[in-house]
């Protein structure tokens, strides 16, 4: 089983050739309304990808809340560690213009009241081939989740977004960063990969940075790194390609696959991902990914 500790948020989003100005207001061209959220995304991928997944974190009473926790079921995901809280859900408020280009506000509702891990979600943590972690719920529920992960000897894999400051506090309980190319530049400093990936493996013992259609690098302290290339292909929407490297990832480990393999497992499920629009509803199935690898 893989448990994830994140948030879950409504995606509102607006289509508009030009994003209003201040006191403006424009027509835009469509609308849809998708389950997002850093945490639901990797769950779901995961899911997706063949994973038994169960989900903690929380959404609000409202009704994007009973929409959100529904989504996350009929994906077949565990969800006796969500919690409804009194007030709003998280919501993300995006704007995607003409030329592709975005912008987001995000709300964080319920997810900025999760304020640590209880019994609870350490009975479900328990027992789980890898506690996935990423930073859009409060640093020290974060922080609590991985060091609750590893008293149970789970082992924690960190994505470090949105990218902030990291404390050794929470670092010190990671067993696995996944990190794209500018949350790893951000954290090692400078831009090489390669350069970011050795300083990443001296605070945590394993990295994997993924480097978008130039794939990932995967490395573990003493040993060498491992770069593993995209397939190459015609990518249409790459919103949440990483959170569905990462959930593959996680189950390709779970799996026992070794590193490359589990690398490669994870590159074609996001390859696959891009090539369709709709962060959480573009990831593939179990069934695609196998079938693509064997082309
Ligand atoms: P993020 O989504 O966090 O910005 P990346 O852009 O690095 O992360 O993408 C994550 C993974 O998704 C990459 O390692 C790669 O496997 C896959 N991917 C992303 N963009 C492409 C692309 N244009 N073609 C093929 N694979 C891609």
């Amino acid at each position: 089983r893989i448990a994830v500790f994140g948030s879950v948020n409504m995606d509102l989003v607006a289509y508009v050739a030009t994003a209003p100005g201040s006191g403006q207001t424009v027509t835009g061209t469509e609308f849809r309304q998708v389950p997002g959220g850093k945490g639901a995304n990797q769950a779901i991928a995961a899911a997706r990808a063949g994973g038994d997944v169960t989900f903690l974190g929380a959404v609000g009473d409202d009704a994007f809340g009973t929409q959100l926790r529904s989504t996350l079921v009929e994906s077949g995901i565990e969800v006796s560690g969500l919690r409804t809280e009194a007030g709003a859900s998280g919501v993300a408020h995006i704007v995607v213009e003409g030329d592709g280009s975005n912008s987001i506000i995000v709300i964080p509702g319920a997810n900025g009241r999760v304020a640590t891990v209880g019994e609870h979600d350490v009975q479900r943590i328990a027992g789980s081939a890898a506690l996935l972690l990423q930073l859009e719920l409060p640093l020290p529920a974060v922080t609590a989740a991985a060091r609750a992960g590893r008293e149970v000897g789970v082992p924690t894999v960190l994505t470090p977004a949105p990218v902030q400051e990291l404390p050794d506090e929470l670092l010190d309980e990671v067993d696995l960063m996944v990190a794209n190319q500018h949350e790893a530049a951000a954290i090692a400093g400078g831009s090489d990969p390669l350069r970011a990936l050795d300083s990443l493996l001296e605070r945590v013992p394993e990295v994997v940075i993924t480097l978008g259609a130039d794939g990932a690098v995967h490395g573990r302290r003493g040993a060498d790194p491992v770069r593993v290339p995209a397939r190459p292909v015609a990518a249409v929407d790459t919103t949440a390609a990483g959170d569905t490297f990462c959930g593959a990832l996680a189950v390709a480990r779970a799996e026992g696959q070794p590193a490359e393999a589990a690398l490669r497992f994870a590159s074609e499920a996001a390859a696959l991902s891009v090539q369709r629009h709709g962060a959480s509803l573009s990831m593939p199935e179990r069934a695609e990914i196998d079938n693509a690898r064997k082309r």
